[in-house]
C-alpha cells in the first residue's frame, strides 16, 4: 500500500483540489488494505464514506502536498474512531472499595492470561466453574508473579464466587479485583445470562471484552452481542504476536464506541501493552510510514507560516494581523506559560509574570479585532497626528477599553517591531545567510 499510496501522493501533485476522480484509486487501494487486514466489511465501508465525504472538494491548504492532505484526512478517521490517546484501567476513588475488572470474551480469547497479566497488587477470582483445570491454569499463571487467586467451591455457581471474591478483597485490603470468566465457543444465552448475573452483582469499574485479533471480521458481531447483552466498558485485544495485522480493533471500537486498553502480545505473563491508536493505525493500513507523512504535512504548514513570519520581521513590515496570527500560533500551543518553559533561559519568569504576559496578550488581541483591516496592516496609522488619535479612541471604544490602554498596545507594538527586525538581522548576520537561504 505504501507504494501505492506514494503513487497517489506524485499523481495529486501540482492539483489544488481533491476530486472524486483523482482519489477513486487511492480510495480502493485503501478499502482492499483494511479489507486484508481484517476489519469489518461495514466498518470498512463506513470509514470509506467518511474519508470521501470529507476529502473530496476540501481545498488543499497552501504549501502542502494534496496527497499528504488526502492521506492525513484518512489517518484522522481511523484515530477518530480508535481514539487519539492511551485508556486506561477505570479507578475507583480511595476509600470506596477496591477497583473491580470484570473480564468477558469466547473460549480461548485469552482471559485468563490477560487476567494474570493485568495483575498487579491485585485479588484475582476465578469464576470459571466450566473449564477443566481453568482454576489451576489461572494459579499458575499468578504464582509466576507472585499474585494471590480467589477460589470457592465451584458447585456455588460462578456469582456466587465472585460476590464471595470481593468480599475477601475487602477484607484482606486488596485495591484491586480482576475476576476471570468462563467463555464459550460461540456466544449463548447462558453464557451472557451467567455474565450479566456476575456483574450485576460484582458492580465493575470495568468491563473488559476479551478479543482474539485472529477473529477477524467476526470481531464486529461478537462486540456487539457482548456490548449490548452485558455492557463493556472497553476490550483487550490479544494475539497481536501473530501475523494478523488487528483490523479487529477497528471494528471492536467502531461497533462498541469503547477503547481497547491493552494488547496482548504474547503467551508470557509480562506481554500486555497499553493500547496506542496511532500505531494501530499505521498497521491496518500496513504501512509504517503513514505517520512521517503526515508528519511531514504538519511541518509544512507551520515552516511556511513562520517563514512568512520571519521574513517580515526582518524587513520591519511585520503588522498586526501577524500578531493576531502569532498569538493564535501561541494559544493551540497551549498557555503562554507552557511556550515559555520551552524556551531557554526564560525559566526565571514567575507565575505573576506570565499571568501577566498572557493578559497583556488577552488585552492586545481584543484592541486589534476593534481595528480596521488598513489599520491591522498598517501600524503607523495609528502612529501620530489628530486622525490617528481619533482612530485610537474608536478602537478603544469598539473594544471596551480605555484610549491609554490603545496608546500603550500601539508603541509597544512599534517598539517590539523594531526590535524584531534588528534581532533577527543580527541573528542572519551570525548565521552568514539572507532570508531564505
Ligand atoms: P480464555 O479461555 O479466554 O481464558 O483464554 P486463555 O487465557 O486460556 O488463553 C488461550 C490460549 O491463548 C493460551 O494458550 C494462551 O497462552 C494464549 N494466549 C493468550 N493471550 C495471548 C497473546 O497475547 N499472544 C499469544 N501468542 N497467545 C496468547
Ligand atoms: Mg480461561
Amino acid at each position: 500500500l505504501a507504494e501505492k499510496m506514494d503513487q497517489t501522493v506524485r499523481k495529486l501533485r501540482g492539483t489544488d483540489k481533491i476530486t472524486e476522480a483523482n482519489i477513486g484509486g487511492a480510495l480502493k487501494e485503501v478499502r482492499r488494505s483494511m479489507l486484508d487486514a481484517d476489519v469489518n466489511l461495514r466498518v470498512v465501508d463506513q470509514l470509506i464514506a467518511d474519508v470521501r465525504e470529507r476529502a473530496v472538494g476540501s481545498q488543499v491548504v497552501a504549501g502542502v502536498e494534496p496527497g499528504q492532505q488526502f492521506i492525513k484526512i484518512i489517518y484522522e478517521e481511523l484515530t477518530r474512531v480508535m481514539g487519539k490517546d492511551a485508556a486506561p484501567l477505570a479507578r475507583r476513588a480511595a476509600g470506596s472499595g477496591p477497583t473491580v475488572v470484570l473480564l468477558a470474551g469466547l473460549q480461548g480469547a485469552g482471559k485468563t492470561t490477560a487476567a494474570a497479566k493485568l495483575a498487579l497488587y491485585v485479588l484475582l477470582v476465578a469464576c470459571d466453574v466450566y473449564r477443566p483445570a481453568a482454576v489451576e491454569q489461572l494459579q499458575t499463571l499468578a504464582g509466576m508473579i507472585d499474585v494471590d487467586v480467589f477460589t470457592a467451591d465451584l458447585e456455588l455457581g460462578a456469582v456466587e464466587i465472585a460476590r464471595r471474591g470481593l468480599t475477601a478483597a475487602e477484607e484482606g485490603k486488596y485495591d484491586t479485583v480482576i475476576i476471570d470468566t468462563a467463555g464459550r465457543q460461540v456466544i449463548n444465552d447462558k453464557l451472557m445470562r451467567e455474565l450479566r448475573d456476575v456483574k450485576a452483582a460484582t458492580r465493575p469499574d470495568d468491563t473488559l471484552l476479551v478479543v482474539d485479533a485472529m477473529t477477524g471480521q467476526e470481531a464486529a458481531n461478537l462486540t456487539r452481542a457482548f456490548n449490548d447483552s452485558v455492557g463493556i466498558t472497553g476490550a483487550i485485544l490479544t494475539k497481536l504476536d501473530g501475523d494478523t495485522r488487528g483490523g479487529a480493533a477497528l471494528s471492536v471500537q467502531s461497533v462498541s464506541g469503547k477503547p481497547i486498553k491493552f494488547v496482548g502480545t504474547g503467551e508470557k505473563v509480562e506481554k500486555l501493552e497499553p493500547f496506542f491508536p496511532e500505531r494501530m493505525a499505521s498497521r491496518i493500513l500496513g504501512m509504517g510510514d503513514v505517520l512521517t507523512l503526515v508528519d511531514k504535512a504538519e511541518e509544512a504548514m507551520d515552516v511556511k507560516e513562520a517563514e512568512a513570519l520571519t521574513k517580515r520581521m526582518v524587513e520591519n513590515t511585520f503588522d498586526f494581523e501577524d500578531f493576531l496570527k502569532q498569538s493564535k500560533m501561541i494559544s493551540t500551543m497551549g498557555s503562554f506559560g507552557g511556550l515559555m518553559k520551552m524556551l531557554p533561559g526564560v525559566g526565571s519568569i514567575s507565575g505573576q509574570q506570565m499571568a501577566q504576559a498572557e493578559q497583556k496578550l488577552k488585552l492586545a488581541t481584543c484592541l486589534i479585532n476593534s481595528m480596521t483591516v488598513a489599520e491591522r496592516r498598517q501600524p503607523d496609522l495609528l502612529g501620530s497626528g489628530g486622525a490617528a488619535a481619533s482612530r485610537l479612541s474608536r478602537i478603544a471604544r469598539g473594544s471596551g477599553r480605555s484610549v491609554a490602554d490603545a496608546k500603550t498596545l500601539v508603541s509597544d507594538f512599534q517598539r517590539m517591531r523594531t526590535m524584531m527586525a534588528k534581532m533577527s538581522k543580527k541573528m542572519m548576520a551570525e548565521q552568514g545567510g539572507g532570508p531564505g537561504g
